[in-house]
């Protein structure tokens, strides 16, 4: 250690090493052959860690030569690991070596880059908000507070600027830029990056819970209506947090914050995430996941099981809904639940949409002549326009009468796009095709969606049904939702029948069908005749 190390000797002053931490700026100590003997705390964050015992070189590569020239030169222009421009102060040696100081010459052109502003929000620009974030970096405060970045997403922009075209959607950025100003301090840094995405580097965050509030805020303000040229308009924000770590560049801590909004995203929209350790190994586990999902049609791993459901007036079985099952070679049978986000977040969902309704309406011929098929459909394939020539594609191939195939949606394909859904919808049906509305009690259930179309089917979601003891708010429920239907002129169905208990209650209702566990789990194709001679 160098005599920079060496505590104080009156007893009052502090130790010169907490003053030299308590600098913003880098300073490095070196020996006389160029070698670092000392690096304050400032200088660990802004040059990689723990830099004492590294050489010259190391510190600023391409400067292998220079060490002898710069010290000697007072003042030199270098460069460090991470790609930062530094002006260099040597001091004058000593019997140790020298002592360096920096001062980062990004400091001096963020000026220049912050003053250039997005045209229509006012906001600062990519380059000023990565000027901001260097300057950020290089002059960490010293007193406890944390370098913060909220990584922001609108929710739903892209459909509003679709629908009401862009005049709308420039107004609508510009109200969100206020919201953003209004929500931040002075010296906050808020930056337009993209479209409709925008980065704020927090200043002054104490702890978390600075981070958590401002990240709250910003997803309670822009979250709420606004009025634009007398449109009424609902968007959301997804927020992903990141702050500083000893040793994080710019880089890491905007890809930290990515990485938390793509959870944010993940989990619903309309929220924040903190960034966590684990979410790059959870990212990573996705991306695997989805090199498999890529592969799986080609290599068969997807199987249909069939679970069926019966007719309450008369107990008889009348078809089966077809349910995916995928068989991983290594992670064993994943459920539906698990893969079907992830194939519609990369499209691979159209081609998996296919294979099930081709092979559900293949199988389900085979079948005797009453038994229809539910096949689950995915609003991303709704989204599409050949849904409705590979549902005729799949009825001529496999010689089923349109008739026998009912298609289950849920409630997410009437939120957006509704004209081009409602075409489709109704396409389908003048093919002959029954529409069920599946899982109705767990989205938005909105009852204008029930008035938009006239579905054959409302499927009760099984949470009302396996709640719903006598008198209590589900039974209530169940039984509105069930009376509603039949006056609208559906059948009901009930989901998740697993007990005698559940299949009375649901008797004395005015539910049409009973689905469940009860009355038959789902099972592979090669059982089903079986099932039905029982
Ligand atoms: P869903 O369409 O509501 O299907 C009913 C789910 O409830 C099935 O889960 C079924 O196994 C389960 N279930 C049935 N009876 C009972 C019961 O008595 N108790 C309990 N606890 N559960 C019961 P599964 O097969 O895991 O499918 C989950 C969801 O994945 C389905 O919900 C559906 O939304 C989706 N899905 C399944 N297959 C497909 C498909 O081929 N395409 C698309 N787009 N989605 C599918
Ligand atoms: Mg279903
Ligand atoms: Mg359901």
């Amino acid at each position: 250690m160098s005599s920079l190390n060496r505590p104080a000797s009156d007893g009052v002053s502090p130790p010169l090493d907490t003053v030299l931490n308590g600098l913003a700026h880098p300073v490095v100590a070196f020996d006389h052959d160029g070698e670092v003997t000392y690096a304050n705390s400032s200088a660990q964050v802004r040059l990689g860690g723990w830099i004492v015992g590294l050489s010259f070189a190391d510190v600023f590569p391409g400067h292998e030569m220079a060490f002898d020239r710069a010290a000697s030169a007072g003042e030199v222009t270098l460069t460090s690991r991470a790609h930062v421009q530094y002006r260099g102060l040597f001091g004058a040696p000593s019997a140790t070596g020298v002592a360096l100081s920096l001062l980062p010459e990004e400091a001096a052109d963020a000026s220049t880059a912050l003053a250039e502003a997005d045209e229509l929000t006012g906001l600062v620009k990519r380059n000023g908000l990565n000027a901001r974030l260097e300057a950020a970096l290089a002059f960490p405060a010293g007193d406890g507070k944390w370098v913060t970045v909220h990584c922001i997403d609108l929710d739903r922009f892209k459909v509003i600027n679709d629908t009401l075209g862009h005049g709308v959607g420039d107004l609508l950025l510009k109200k969100v830029a206020d919201r953003m100003r209004s929500a931040c301090r002075k010296d906050d840094c808020i930056a337009r990056v993209g479209g409709d995405e925008f980065v704020i580097v927090q200043n002054g965050v104490v702890d978390r819970s600075d981070a958590e509030r401002l990240a709250a805020r910003l997803v309670d303000l822009i979250g709420r209506t606004y009025v634009l040229n007398g449109h009424t308009v609902n968007i959301g924000a997804s927020v992903g947090v990141a702050m500083i770590e000893r040793g994080n560049s710019a880089r890491d801590l905007l890809r930290n914050g990515d990485l938390a909004l793509y959870e944010a995203k993940r989990a619903g929209r309309g929220r924040f995430r903190m960034f966590e350790t684990g979410m790059d190994a959870a990212l990573r586990d996705r991306r695997e996941l989805e090199i498999d999902l890529r592969r799986a049609l080609a290599l068969k791993q997807f199987e249909l099981y069939y679970q069926p459901f019966v007719d309450l007036s008369t107990d008889t079985v009348m078809g089966f809904e077809a349910l995916i099952r995928w068989n991983h070679p290594v992670r064993g049978r994943i459920s539906p639940a698990d893969f079907i986000p992830l194939a519609e977040e990369t499209g691979l969902i159209a081609k998996i949409g296919e294979w099930v309704l081709r092979s559900a309406c293949m199988t389900a011929a085979t079948w005797p002549d009453e038994m229809t098929v539910a096949v689950n459909i995915s609003p991303v394939q709704f989204k599409s326009d050949n849904l409705v020539a590979t549902v005729v594609s799949s009825l001529a191939h496999s010689g089923l009468s349109a008739q026998r195939l009912e298609v289950e949606i849920t409630e997410g394909v009437l939120i957006e796009n509704t004209d081009h859904v409602l075409k489709t919808l109704h396409a389908l049906r003048d093919l002959g095709i029954k529409i069920s509305m599946d899982d109705f009690g767990t989205g938005y259930s909105s009852l204008s969606y029930l008035q938009k179309f006239p579905f054959n089917k409302l499927k009760i979601d099984r949470s009302f049904v396996q709640g719903a003891e006598a008198g209590g708010d589900n039974e209530a429920i169940l039984k509105a939702i069930a009376g509603l239907g039949v006056s609208l002129g559906m059948a009901i169905t009930a989901e998740g029948v697993e007990t005698s208990e559940q299949l009375d209650r649901i008797r004395d209702e005015q539910c049409t069908h009973v689905q469940g566990y009860f009355t038959g789990r789902p099972m592979p194709a090669d059982g089903i005749a079986a099932f039905l001679s029982r």
